[in-house]
């Protein structure tokens, strides 16, 4: 695959792409799938203390990305009822031009922007699901969750109604000057894959893996790759 083809429209001027146009892609089912392929969200406030952006886990239902962590978390805690934006991003390869100034990245990212809001205690459990199982789906094998624990966390939700895609998957785009030149060009495609699960040692030892678990291994940790 090459350059997207999407048509859709942008959901707002602050969410078109101008900067590499022809690499936008704004269908939502386009970029929930690469929400859904991804595994770390950015996710950047403007806090007390200035903006920061931190990586974290995150879940997707329908229109709406999750994040979570302590009620201690700052970032969060200043998240609510604000904008913010969240970014996620999985790069494909690397594009090696012949010339260092035309070296890029393949990838696939969505940003996210919007007010949050943070998740009302009733909803806390389904929506810590949503981001347990987005990352491994154990929700349903595991411990469920105490009162104490759930009490500790801090859920945001984000619509994705001002979703913006970007996606870059081709090879090195080199000037004029340089195609009768000595220096390589190509792609090195970057995949990821799951490994074998290691058990605790300190698990007895007649439990046995999770079939969830083992069947990731050796499978893609990023599908729907855009190139390569
Ligand atoms: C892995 C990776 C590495 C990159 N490395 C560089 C780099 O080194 N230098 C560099 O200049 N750029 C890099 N980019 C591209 C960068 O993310 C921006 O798209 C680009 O710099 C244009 O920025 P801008 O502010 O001019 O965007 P504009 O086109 O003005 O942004 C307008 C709107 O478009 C949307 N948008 C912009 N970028 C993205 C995106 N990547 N994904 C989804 N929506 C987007 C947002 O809604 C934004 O508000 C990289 C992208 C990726 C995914």
């Amino acid at each position: 695959m090459t350059e997207s083809t999407d048509q859709a429209t942008a959901p707002s001027a602050r969410t078109t792409v101008k900067r590499g146009a022809n690499r936008a892609v704004y269908a939502g089912e386009e970029v929930k799938a690469i929400l859904d392929a991804g595994t770390i969200a950015h996710v950047g406030v403007n806090t007390p203390d200035g903006p920061i952006v931190l990586p974290m886990a995150y879940g997707r239902d329908d229109d709406t990305i999750f994040v979570h962590g302590s009620v201690a978390n700052a970032m969060l805690r200043a998240g609510r009822s604000v904008e913010v934006c969240i970014t996620v991003t999985i790069v494909d390869g690397l594009v090696v031009a012949r010339t260092p100034f035309h070296n890029s990245m393949n990838y696939r990212s969505v940003v996210i922007r919007g007010e949050a809001t943070a998740v009302e205690p009733e909803r806390m459990l389904e929506t810590l699901k949503i981001i347990n199982d987005h990352v491994v789906p154990t929700w349903d094998l595991a411990r469920a969750p105490s009162e104490l624990d759930v009490k500790q966390t801090l859920v945001l939700e984000l619509p994705l109604a001002e979703a913006s895609a970007k996606v870059r998957g081709e090879g090195a785009i080199d000037e004029d000057i340089d195609m009768d030149g000595p220096h390589w060009a190509g792609v090195v495609p970057l995949t990821s894959t799951w490994g074998t699960p290691i058990t605790n040692e300190d698990l007895r030892s007649e439990i046995p893996v999770p079939e969830v678990l083992t069947a990731m291994a050796g499978t893609d940790a990023n599908p729907g790759k855009a190139y390569g």
